[in-house]
C-alpha cells in the first residue's frame, strides 16, 4: 500500500506513526513544504523570549528520526502542488532544484494545516509585517528585534497566538502594544472572562487596545513603522506581529474538487474521509462537528488534529473508531494567570437561545491553609432544561486546567451538573480540597434544584431595577468598593437587623463570591422573605463584568514607565521606584478579605509615618488597596508586580476622623413628653427615619414613660405610694391626651376619631411598627424609678437603660432631639 501525507507537522506525523504502528508494510511518504517536521508549533512563542532556551528542543523529529524508527519516507521541501484523484497521483515540486514529479498513491492524507489570516491594512507589504507560524517566522521575528535592538512592539490579535506573542515579547523587556478588533481578548471566553485577563495584560505592562484595528502602515527610517489605528491614533514601533487568525489551507483540496464548506474547510465524514473516499483529510484544513450541539465549525487545534490523524490511520487498516467530535477545549497561559475553555459560551447560548443557568465561583486550588493557595474564576454553565454541563471557562493562577479538564470530561461524558457533586477528585492538602471547585459547582447546582437558593449573574442585575441590594461582606471590605446603591449589613449582624431590610422588594445579595451571601438568603428566607437571589460569583464577579480596564486606566500611565514589566493597574499609582519601608508582611495566599483585614490590623500597630511593604497574591488586592488608603487616611505609596506577586507600600497616616454629621445614620430622641400629639410626632419621626435606613434610638424619661405602658400589665406588690402615682397617670398609649384642645377628652377623641377616618396610623400602630422594625425604645430606668413604674407593666420590646447608654447613642448620632 502506498500512502502519501500532505504536510508533516501535527496531524501529518502523528498519521504516519500511527500507520506505521498498524502497517508495517506500507510505504509511507510525507512531503512537507516547510524546512522542518513535526515541529512544536505551540512552542514557537515561548523561544522568542527564551523560556523554551534551546531552538533545537522545538524541533521534535527529523527526517532521520522517521527514517530511523519507522522507515517513513519524509521529503522537506516538497510542495505538493496538485492532487489528480481519478489517476490517484499527486504532482510535487522539490524547492531546492524545481523539479516536478509525479507521485502514485492508494491512499492519500491531507494535513496542510491553516495559513495565517492578513487583515487588510493600507501600505501593507508582506515584508513590514511578520506572522508566526512555522520556524523560520520565529527565527526572522527573532533576528529582526535582534538586528534593530527593536524596543517596541505592536501584536494584531487577541486570540491565542498573539497573547502569547505579546507575552512573550513583554517579557523579553520590549514595550508592546495589544491592538484586538473585538471588545475582548481570547473571544472563546465571555466578556467578564476575558476582563480578568485585559487586567492581568495591563498590569504587566501591555497596553490594549480593544475595539481597534491596524488601518495603515508606514514605513519610516531605521526599519521603524508608523501604525495609524482605525481610531484616528498612531503608533510608532520596530516591529509588527499580525495573530488575528488562520484560514483552511485548502486551494489543493478545491482544485481537485473535493467538498469544502462556505469557509473554505475540507468537509469530511466521521472516518475522516473527504468527498473523495481515498483521500482522507485531518487537522486545521478540516471541518469539525460540535460535540455539544452538533453544529459544523472550525477548530484549529493540536489536540484534535492528533486525535483525527488516529481515526484516519484505523480506518485504513480497517479498524473502526467512534466519531469525532470536538468541544474547544482549550487553554492559554497569559502572565502569572491561566485561562483555559471548554464546551459552549455564554455568548453563544444567548444567540441560539439555549436556555441555560450559569454560575461563577472563586474557588481555591487547594486548601486556603497550604501555603500557595490561589483563587480562581470558574465559570459553568449547563442547560436548565435537563442540567447537561454546556460548557466552562476558568481563569486564575493555578488549578485552572485540572478544573476544565474535569468538566471538560464531564462534558464529554454527557454529565449532569448536579453529577459533579459525586466526583471523587485527588485530594491532599497541596492539591484541592476535600470539596474540590468541580464539587462545589454541583453542590451549588444541586441547592438550585432543591430551590434553595436562586442566583442571578451580574449582567442580569438590570432586570430588577427597583431591587433591594444587600451586601453581607465586613463594612472594611464594603467601603473598598460595592455595587452602587448596595446596602452593607454584614452577614454577623442580619438576625438583628432585619427590620432594615424591605420585605416588599427582590433583594439580590451579594458578598465577595456568593458563599456569605448563601448564608444570608438562607437567614431571610427562614424569615420570611421570599424575592431572595444570590448575586453569582459575588462582588468579585460583579467587578469582572463591570470593569473596562484598558486605556482608559492603564495604558496611558504606560508612557509613563521607563520599563515595561513594572506597573499597576486600576486607579493604583503606576511607579517603578522602590520605597522605603520599616515593616513587611507576607499576605500571599490569602484572598479577599483577607489581604485588607491583615493589613488594617498591622497598620493600627503602627506608628504614623511608619511605612509597611505588603505582598500579596491576590490580584484583587490592587483594585481594593487604593480604595482602603482613600477611607482610613492611609498613603498608598507604589504599587509592583512580578511574575506571581504584587507589593504595596503603605504609610500609615492619621486615622480619619469619622464626619458625625455625614457618616453615621443614627438618630436619638429623648420622649420626656407624655401627651398624645408629641408622642404622635415622635414616632412618626423615627418611623420614617427608620425606613431611610437610619438605626434609632428613642430614650423615654419621665411623662414620656407612660407612652410605653401596657394597659393590660400590672405590676403587684408595689408600694402605696407608687400605686398611687401609677393610677393618676394615663397607662399607655390608648389614655394620652393632645397637649392642647382636650377639652375634657373631647379633642383627643376628635383626633382619634379624624386620624382613623383619614387612615392616618394611631399611636399603637406607630408604636408596633417601631418595635417590629428594629427602633430601640429605651425605658429611663433613673426616671422609671422616681415615678414607680416597672418593666413588667411596659409593651413587650422595650429595654431598660441608664442615662450613659443614652449618651453613648447620642455621641454616635447625626441627629438628637428632645421632644
Ligand atoms: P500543521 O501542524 O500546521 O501542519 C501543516 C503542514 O503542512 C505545514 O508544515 C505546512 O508547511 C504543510 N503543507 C501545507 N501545504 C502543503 C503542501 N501543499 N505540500 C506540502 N506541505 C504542505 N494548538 C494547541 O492545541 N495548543 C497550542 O498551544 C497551540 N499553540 C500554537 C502556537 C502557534 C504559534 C501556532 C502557529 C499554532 C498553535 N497551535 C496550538 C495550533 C496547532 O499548532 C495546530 O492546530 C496544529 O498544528 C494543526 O495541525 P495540522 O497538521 O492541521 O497543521
Amino acid at each position: 500500500m502506498k500512502i502519501i501525507i500532505i504536510g508533516g507537522v501535527a496531524g501529518g506525523a502523528s498519521f504516519a506513526a500511527r500507520l506505521r504502528r498498524l502497517n508495517e508494510g506500507a510505504q509511507i511518504t510525507i512531503f512537507e513544504r516547510g524546512d522542518y517536521v513535526s515541529f512544536a508549533n505551540c512552542g514557537l512563542p515561548y523561544h522568542i523570549s527564551g523560556a523554551i532556551p534551546e531552538r533545537d528542543d522545538l524541533i521534535l523529529k527529523t527526517p532521520t528520526d522517521f527514517k530511523s524508527a519507522y522507515n517513513i519516507e519524509v521529503k522537506t521541501g516538497h510542495e505538493v502542488i496538485s492532487i489528480n484523484k481519478e489517476k490517484k497521483t499527486v504532482q510535487v515540486k522539490n524547492h531546492s532544484n524545481g523539479k516536478v514529479t509525479e507521485e502514485a498513491y492508494d491512499k492519500l492524507l491531507l494535513s496542510p494545516g491553516a495559513r495565517a489570516f492578513i487583515p487588510s491594512m493600507e501600505g501593507y507589504r508582506a515584508d513590514l509585517v511578520h506572522t508566526l507560524k512555522t520556524i523560520p517566522d520565529m527565527d526572522k521575528i527573532i533576528s529582526h528585534i535582534e538586528r534593530n535592538k527593536v524596543n517596541h512592539a505592536v501584536v494584531i490579535g487577541g486570540g491565542f497566538i498573539g497573547l502569547e506573542v505579546a507575552e512573550n515579547l513583554a517579557d523579553k523587556g520590549i514595550r508592546t502594544e495589544l491592538v484586538e478588533f473585538a471588545d475582548q481578548v481570547m473571544i472563546a471566553f465571555d466578556r467578564e472572562m476575558a476582563n480578568i485577563l485585559h487586567n492581568e495584560i495591563t498590569a504587566r505592562g501591555i497596553r490594549l487596545h480593544l475595539q481597534s484595528s491596524v488601518k495603515s502602515i508606514e514605513q519610516l527610517p531605521q526599519n521603524k513603522l508608523k501604525l495609524t489605528l482605525n481610531n484616528g491614533k498612531t503608533i510608532e514601533t520596530g516591529i509588527l506581529v499580525s495573530a488575528v487568525g488562520v484560514r483552511p489551507e485548502s486551494d489543493l483540496a478545491k482544485d481537485a474538487n473535493l467538498k469544502l464548506n462556505e469557509k473554505g474547510a475540507i468537509v469530511v465524514n466521521e472516518n475522516m474521509q473527504s468527498s473523495d473516499p481515498n483521500i482522507y483529510a485531518v487537522g486545521d484544513a478540516i471541518e469539525v462537528v460540535h460535540l455539544v450541539d452538533g453544529t459544523k465549525t472550525l477548530l484549529p487545534l493540536a489536540g484534535p488534529a492528533a486525535k483525527q490523524a488516529r481515526v484516519a490511520a484505523n480506518h485504513i487498516m480497517g479498524l473502526m473508531s467512534h466519531e469525532q467530535r470536538i468541544q474547544g477545549t482549550a487553554i492559554v497561559k497569559v502572565f502569572g494567570l491561566t485561562a483555559a475553555v471548554t464546551g459552549l459560551n455564554e455568548k453563544y447560548l444567548k444567540r441560539v437561545g439555549i436556555n441555560y443557568q450559569s454560575l461563577y465561583l472563586h474557588p481555591f486550588n487547594h486548601v486556603g491553609y497550604y501555603p500557595g493557595a490561589r483563587q480562581m474564576t470558574l465559570k459553568v454553565l449547563y442547560n436548565k432544561n435537563h442540567g447537561k454541563i454546556l460548557g466552562a471557562q476558568a481563569v486564575g493562577a493555578n488549578g485552572v486546567d485540572k478544573r476544565i479538564d474535569v468538566l471538560s470530561t464531564a462534558i464529554r461524558a454527557g454529565m449532569k451538573v448536579t453529577d459533579l457533586q459525586d466526583l471523587e477528585l485527588c485530594y491532599a492538602p497541596p492539591y484541592g480540597s476535600s470539596k474540590d471547585a468541580v464539587n462545589m459547582v454541583g453542590f451549588v447546582a444541586d441547592n438550585i434544584e432543591k430551590g434553595l437558593v436562586r442566583f442571578l449573574s451580574p449582567s442580569e442585575m438590570k432586570r430588577f431595577p427597583q431591587a433591594f441590594i444587600l451586601d453581607v461582606r465586613t463594612p472594611e471590605e464594603f467601603k473598598c468598593g460595592n455595587v452602587p446603591g448596595s446596602v452593607n449589613i454584614p452577614l454577623s449582624e442580619i438576625r438583628s437587623r432585619l427590620a432594615e431590610i424591605p420585605q416588599d422588594k427582590t433583594i439580590i445579595v451579594n458578598c465577595a463570591v456568593g458563599i456569605r451571601a448563601y448564608n444570608a438568603i438562607r437567614i431571610l428566607a427562614g424569615a420570611g422573605y421570599k424575592d431572595l437571589y444570590n448575586l453569582s460569583g459575588g462582588y468579585k464577579s460583579y467587578c469582572n463584568e463591570t470593569q473596562k480596564c484598558n486605556d482608559a486606566c492603564c495604558g496611558d500611565k504606560l508612557d509613563e514607565l521607563p520599563h515595561a514589566k513594572a506597573t499597576s493597574c486600576c486607579g493604583a499609582p503606576v511607579t517603578n521606584n522602590d520605597s522605603a519601608f520599616d515593616f513587611e508582611l507576607n499576605l500571599s495566599g490569602l484572598q479577599c478579605p483577607g489581604p485588607v483585614l491583615s493589613l488594617k490590623k498591622k497598620l493600627d500597630e503602627m506608628s504614623v509615618g511608619q511605612r509597611l511593604k505588603a505582598k500579596v497574591s491576590d490580584p484583587g488586592f490592587i483594585k481594593d488597596i487604593p480604595a482602603f488608603c482613600e477611607s482610613t487616611g492611609n498613603k498608598l505609596l507604589n504599587v509592583k508586580s512580578d511574575k506571581e506577586y504584587f507589593y504595596a507600600v503603605v504609610e500609615k497616616g492619621m486615622p480619619k476622623q469619622m464626619n458625625r454629621t455625614t457618616e453615621s445614620n443614627k438618630k436619638t430622641i429623648v420622649v420626656f413628653s407624655g401627651d398624645l400629639d408629641k408622642a404622635l410626632a415622635t414616632f412618626i419621626i423615627a418611623n420614617g427615619a427608620r425606613a431611610m435606613g437610619a438605626d434609632v434610638t428613642l430614650f423615654f424619661t419621665f411623662w414620656g414613660l407612660n407612652i410605653l405602658r401596657d394597659p393590660k400589665k400590672f405590676s403587684p406588690g408595689k408600694a402605696l405610694l407608687d400605686a398611687m402615682f401609677g393610677m393618676m397617670m394615663p397607662k399607655g398609649a390608648g389614655k394620652l391626651k393632645l397637649s392642647k384642645m382636650n377639652m375634657l377628652g373631647m379633642g383627643t377623641a376628635m383626633m382619634r376619631y379624624v386620624m382613623n377616618k383619614k387612615k392616618v396610623d394611631s399611636l399603637e400602630s406607630l408604636i408596633k411598627n417601631a418595635v417590629d422594625s428594629g427602633i430601640h425604645l429605651v425605658a429611663c430606668s433613673m426616671s422609671m424609678d422616681v415615678m414607680g413604674i416597672k418593666q413588667e407593666e411596659l409593651i413587650d420590646g422595650v429595654e431598660v437603660g441608664g442615662v450613659a447608654h443614652y449618651l453613648n447613642n447620642a455621641e454616635q448620632s447625626n441627629l438628637n432631639l428632645f421632644i
